[in-house]
């Protein structure tokens, strides 16, 4: 036997394990930076398994270790955090969960965005490797992030010591489930993730009568010139083949019909591949609101707050190489060259901590047969639910067998 063979000899050995994770995860689903139940049933499995864990790096971060003699250092990452999202699934194992949040208000909390297949899976790897000796020689790092939603996860484990506390990777790996058909395999070199910038931009008008708009400086109007002219930097501003989205996600003025306000605040979110491309838009940005302000009259200036910004997902040419050679050994014509994604991550902030090199796939969710139905209807975009909708629900397989095997033999050569 070959040591792909020898590793997946294995799976049938850890699948309901990993099944039985997976639903107990999703139906207990935690917010970035609380998942303290995901991480000790992580930290648990993992010392079962062999690996020395330690635990509460960064808040709730987790890592195990395994040595098995000399060799690469391979580090496996997986996010653990939900979103606060309804559940719409009507799954037996749907969230029931609610929690605070930040604005000390009740919210629904679910694994809208597939985390739980993440945790579950890198699991299920850990276990295969631990039970496969005698085809590797090495260190596999597991490592369990909080709160990737939030853009903070990997920055609290790195400024908790992270890079002092655990070997230093030869090189980082990671998933993630998208609304693909379950049992594909998505890999890309270069650039597959969008950097992601969330502004606050607070224009300041002045507030009079609704009857008596000479006395005021509207900021409703000012916002809503700012929302148009936004379009333009993308549309007008960028080359047809340079990609970027620049959102208005919320506009916020006024508190009734008749009462001209003294501000009002808009909320931003901007993605972009090329850093000099990242610069550009955001200096349109604050060009075109302090051009849009100037020209109201506007008795201030207005304010701009940088809320949150995810680092470019762009994966080694090597590293890239290395796993997709080892996927095709396993997974055969389910490999696939995936497509640009606007979505973001913070993942590459841990290889970037370590200067080492990563690389960054996509498994599919989404059950085959409603994928093809949908397809054949052109029907894609409104029918097969993606990451972040309450409907999102990947199917347990082929999903988790594909992320146990893909996370387990990225790194060994077939
Ligand atoms: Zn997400
Ligand atoms: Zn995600």
């Amino acid at each position: 036997m070959n040591s792909v063979t020898t590793v997946l000899a294995g799976l049938d050995g850890v699948r309901p394990g990993v099944e039985a994770l997976y639903r107990d995860l999703h139906a207990h689903p935690e917010l970035g930076l609380r998942e303290h139940r995901t991480a000790g049933k992580a930290a648990e499995a993992l010392r079962a398994a062999g690996y020395a864990v330690t635990e509460g790096i960064g808040g709730t971060g987790v890592v195990g270790v395994l040595t098995r003699g000399s060799g690469p250092t391979v580090m496996l990452r997986a996010d653990m955090d939900a979103l606060p999202v309804k559940e719409e699934t009507g799954l037996p194992y749907a969230s029931t969960a609610t929690a605070v949040g930040a604005d000390g208000v009740e919210q629904p909390v679910a694994h809208a965005c597939g985390h739980d297949v993440h945790v579950a899976a890198l699991v299920g790897s850990a276990r295969l490797m631990a039970r496969a000796p005698e085809v590797w020689r090495g260190t596999v790092v597991v490592l369990l992030q909080p709160s990737e939603e939030n853009g903070n996860g990997a920055r609290a484990m790195i400024e908790d010591g992270l890079t002092d506390r655990v070997p230093r990777p030869d090189v980082v790996l990671a998933q993630h489930v998208l609304p693909c058909p379950a049992g594909y395999v998505g890999t890309r070199a270069g650039s597959f993730l969008s950097a992601a910038d969330s502004l606050r931009v607070t224009l300041h008008g002045r507030g009079a009568h609704g009857s008596a708009p000479q006395a005021a400086v509207d900021p409703v109007v000012m916002a809503a010139l700012c929302v148009v002219r936004l379009q333009t930097v993308v549309s007008r501003e960028l080359s047809a083949t340079t990609p970027a989205v620049l959102t208005v996600g919320s506009i916020r003025s006024g508190t009734g019909p008749n009462v001209i306000p003294d501000r009002a605040v808009l909320e931003l979110n901007v993605r972009t591949y090329d850093p000099a491309v990242r610069e550009q838009v955001l200096a349109a940005i604050e060009r075109m609101v302090r051009a849009e302000a100037r020209a109201a009259g506007a008795p201030r200036e207005p304010e701009f707050e940088h809320l949150s910004s995810f680092p470019p997902t762009v994966n080694d040419q090597d590293a890239t190489d290395t796993v997709t050679r080892a996927f095709a050994a396993c997974f055969g014509r389910g490999v696939h060259t995936a497509d640009l994604q606007t979505a973001s991550e913070d993942m590459s902030e841990i290889p970037a901590a370590f200067g080492v090199p990563y690389t960054y796939w996509c498994i599919g969710g989404t059950d085959p047969v409603l994928y093809e139905d949908a397809l054949r209807r052109g029907t894609v975009a409104q029918d097969v639910p993606v990451n972040h909708s309450p409907r999102f629900a990947p199917v347990l397989q082929p999903t988790l067998d594909t992320g146990v095997t893909a996370a387990a033999l990225a790194w060994l050569a077939p």
